[in-house]
């Protein structure tokens, strides 16, 4: 089978791999699509880490098309995730409170296992969640990390109806975010981005307010239009964005760190005391938050934009990523 592999000199290589026989508990997908996540643009960097030989993507979606030996939460033809929270422990104390993508011992598709960039892909049939059946499978590969990484997000930033949310980057995370946070939560949204394209397309997406740092002083901006804003949730890949994220919320107000640009972000004390600020750093979802982000497209609050290209692409795709020339998600369709 062909699959993207992370080469040793920062570029990825299609190669011929074949698979081994599965282990009970696993499951073979035969992959429908995967999405092309920066986070892949990171991994094949090196940025957290060498990780040459590793297959990529962790935005996938495939049929079942084997079952190893005990596993019955999926059946040969069910359509399932790779998820980057490939697989945890079960037992630790995160796994039981909750938070399993906090597990010690996470496994990571695309990243510490091989992933769903692939004509195949052996998933742990018990973290592999099942796809609604009126969700395409270009759509769902959107949401398996896009969609429930920004879905908990704005959960996390315990944003009420009504209020109002800022999202900083709106692109394959950023464009889901402000959909969830206005669809689903029913909050007033405020998109930023530096590409003008970017915020065209979350107005059309139902953005209330959208403005572009390099023009304007977002700041002053969006004190002036409400006060404050009582959340924002950063996936723009640069400090700036999550410096005036800080100064955007009211008293009390929440920020949420999606992002993961390789740097620190600056945090003033008085203001994060005497304003009492929260910064909270969120890490993709649990399986059912998966599955509730799942649902929420199906039910068509939620629709990513997603093109289909071929996995010969994924240099050009990373190329695309870097200049800033993708509206929603390039999907590899196999
Ligand atoms: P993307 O490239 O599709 O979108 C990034 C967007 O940020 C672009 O639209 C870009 O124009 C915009 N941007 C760049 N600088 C900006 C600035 N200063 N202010 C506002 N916007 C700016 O990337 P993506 O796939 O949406 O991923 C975004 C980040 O989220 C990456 O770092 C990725 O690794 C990370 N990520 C985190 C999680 C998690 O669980 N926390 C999950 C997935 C992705
Ligand atoms: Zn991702
Ligand atoms: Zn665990």
């Amino acid at each position: 089978m062909k699959a993207a592999v992370v080469s040793n000199n920062k570029t990825v290589e299609i190669v011929e791999k074949s698979l081994r026989s599965l282990k009970p508990n696993e499951a073979l997908l035969k992959m429908d699509c995967c999405g092309v996540c920066h986070t892949d643009l990171h991994v094949k960097n090196g940025d957290f880490g060498d990780v040459t030989g590793r297959v990529l993507g962790h935005e996938g979606v495939g049929k079942v098309i084997a079952i190893g030996e005990d596993v019955t939460s999926l059946a040969i033809g069910d359509r399932a995730s790779v998820a980057w929270m490939f697989e945890s422990c079960g037992s630790c104390e995160y796994c039981i409170n909750g938070q399993e993508s906090l597990c010690r011992t996470v496994k990571n598709a695309g990243f510490s296992v091989d992933g769903g960039m692939a004509e195949e892909c052996i998933v742990t049939a018990d973290y592999a969640v099942k796809v609604p059946e009126k969700l395409s499978s270009a759509k769902a590969s959107s949401i398996t990390c896009a969609g429930v990484t920004t879905y908990k997000a704005v959960k996390v930033s315990d944003i009420k109806p009504g209020q109002w949310i800022v999202i900083f980057g709106l692109g394959g995370l950023g464009n889901l975010a402000l959909q969830y946070a206005k669809n689903v939560f029913n909050a007033k949204v405020i998109g930023i981005d530096v590409n003008n394209s970017q915020l065209e397309f979350a107005k059309s997406s139902g953005a209330d307010l959208v403005f572009n740092p390099v023009e304007e002083d977002v700041v002053e901006k969006i004190q002036e239009a409400t006060g404050g804003a009582h959340a924002a949730v950063v996936t723009a890949v640069s400090k700036n964005a999550f410096n005036s994220a800080v100064d955007v919320v009211r008293a009390g107000g929440t920020v949420v760190a999606v992002g993961l640009p390789s740097e620190s972000m600056d945090l003033n004390i008085p203001r994060l005391v005497l304003d009492g600020i929260k910064v909270i750093g969120s890490l993709v979802g649990t399986r059912t938050d998966l599955a509730e982000a799942f649902q929420f497209a199906a039910e068509g609050k939620v629709t990513p934009k997603v093109e289909m290209r071929q996995i010969e692409d994924i240099n050009d795709i990373f190329d695309e990523m870097v200049s800033g020339k993708i509206n929603g998600r390039m999907v590899i369709e196999f």
